[in-house]
């Protein structure tokens, strides 16, 4: 595939539980999947992990998956199962600098960048995602809004 946009995923898995792309590749074959569905996996330590080779597609984004880069933070959900905004600043840290590299090396444009939950449908079609049209949470933050900040606080001209 040619990478021309970036999705962000929840493991949905507690922080402290300690999930390698190994991990979750055991999971997506048990499921009968060839790989793992992602191709990254930025653990809670902030190491970035392979998962499927970048030239292959992902499975990630149900009916999205085509040219889509599928980027996987563990963690996403709290003690009671319920979505949360948990993720380590190493992560974070890992992530942005991952978005970075992909749309440089890729041309992908900054727009292109969101999370799962951007792909629910707009049932009240105003054009915006709102969370009551939230399909699921994943990854229980504004991806694009974050990733924005981010260049912008980095001083990049948008
Ligand atoms: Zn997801």
């Amino acid at each position: 595939m040619t990478p021309k946009r970036i999705t962000v995923h929840s493991s949905a898995t507690q922080p402290k539980t300690y999930l390698t792309a190994d991990d979750i590749r055991k999971m997506h074959l048990k499921r009968g999947w060839s790989d793992i569905g992602y191709h990254f996996v930025i653990r809670t330590d902030g190491a970035v992990e392979r998962g499927r080779p970048l030239t292959k597609q992902g499975a990630h984004v149900y009916g999205h998956n085509k040219n889509n880069v599928g980027i996987c933070l563990v963690g996403g959900i709290d003690e009671r199962g319920v979505a949360e905004f948990n993720y380590s600043g190493a992560q974070l840290h890992a992530l942005y600098a991952l978005i970075c590299e992909l749309c440089e090396d890729y041309g992908i444009p900054y727009e292109k960048v969101c999370g799962h939950r951007d792909y629910s449908p707009d049932t009240n079609n105003d054009g915006k995602i709102t969370p009551d049209e939230y399909v699921k949470e994943c990854p229980c933050f504004d991806v694009r809004g974050w990733f924005i900040r981010k260049l912008q606080s980095d001083g990049v001209e948008l």
